[in-house]
C-alpha cells in the first residue's frame, strides 16, 4: 500500500544529510540556526562550539618543551618521536635527558666499563648485553657470581672490585654530565692498568 512517509527523505541544503521529508522543515530550521560546517574537517558542529572545535581539533600546538609551533596533524609525531627536547632515558644509566643530548651522552655513557663478576674483567656497558648473552646466558641464570672460585682469587677480585666500585659510585653520583663520565672511565681504566 502506501510507502511509510518515514522512508521518503529529502536532503537538507545546510548539512547535506538525508532527512525524512516529514521532519525536513523542522530539521532545517534547527540545523541552519545552530550548526555550521567546519571549513577544515567538514563536520557539522554547533555554532557556539566552533572556537572550541577549532582549538581542540585543528589549531597548531605550541610545544611547551621546545617552544616550536607544531601543525596539529604532526603533533603526536612531534611529541612522541620528533621533539628534540622530549625526555628519553639513557639505556645505560637510565638517567632521563632531552633527546637532543642523548646520542652524545650515550656515546660516553656506553663507553664506561662495568666489572663482570663471572669473567673477572671489565666490560663496556654498550657491550654488556651482548656479553651476557654470549657468555652468561644459561637457562635459569641468577646473575649471581659463582661460589666455587678459589678463595685467594676471589679475595683479590673482591678487593679490587670494592675499590673500583666505591670510586665509581662516587663518580656515578656526578656522572650525569658527559664530562664526569669521561673522568670516571679514565679512573677505572687507570685502576685496571695498575694491576
Ligand atoms: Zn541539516
Ligand atoms: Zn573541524
Ligand atoms: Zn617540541
Ligand atoms: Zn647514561
Ligand atoms: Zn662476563
Amino acid at each position: 500500500m502506501a510507502i511509510s512517509s518515514e522512508l521518503i527523505t529529502a536532503t537538507c541544503s545546510h548539512c547535506e544529510r538525508d532527512i525524512p521529508t516529514l521532519n525536513i522543515d523542522l530539521h532545517y530550521a534547527h540545523c541552519s540556526r545552530n550548526l555550521q560546517k567546519c571549513a577544515i574537517c567538514g563536520d557539522m558542529i554547533p555554532k557556539k562550539h566552533a572556537d572550541e572545535h577549532y582549538n581542540e581539533i585543528h589549531a597548531p600546538v605550541d610545544c611547551s618543551l621546545c617552544s616550536e609551533r607544531i601543525e596539529r596533524e604532526l603533533w603526536s609525531l612531534h611529541k612522541g618521536e620528533r621533539c628534540p627536547q622530549r625526555i628519553i632515558t639513557c639505556e645505560y644509566c637510565e638517567f632521563p635527558l632531552p633527546a637532543v643530548d642523548l646520542i652524545k651522552h650515550q656515546e660516553v655513557c656506553g663507553n664506561r666499563t662495568e666489572y663482570c663478576d663471572l669473567c673477572q674483567k671489565y666490560v663496556r656497558l654498550r657491550e654488556r648485553i651482548n656479553h651476557d648473552i654470549q657468555f652468561h646466558s644459561s637457562p635459569g641464570d641468577t646473575a649471581e657470581p659463582p661460589r666455587d672460585i678459589a678463595p685467594p682469587v676471589r679475595e683479590r677480585a673482591n678487593r679490587r672490585r670494592a675499590r673500583a666500585t666505591s670510586r665509581s659510585r662516587v663518580l656515578l653520583t656526578i656522572a650525569i654530565t658527559g664530562a664526569a663520565v669521561v673522568i670516571g672511565s679514565f679512573f677505572l681504566q687507570r685502576v685496571e692498568d695498575k694491576q
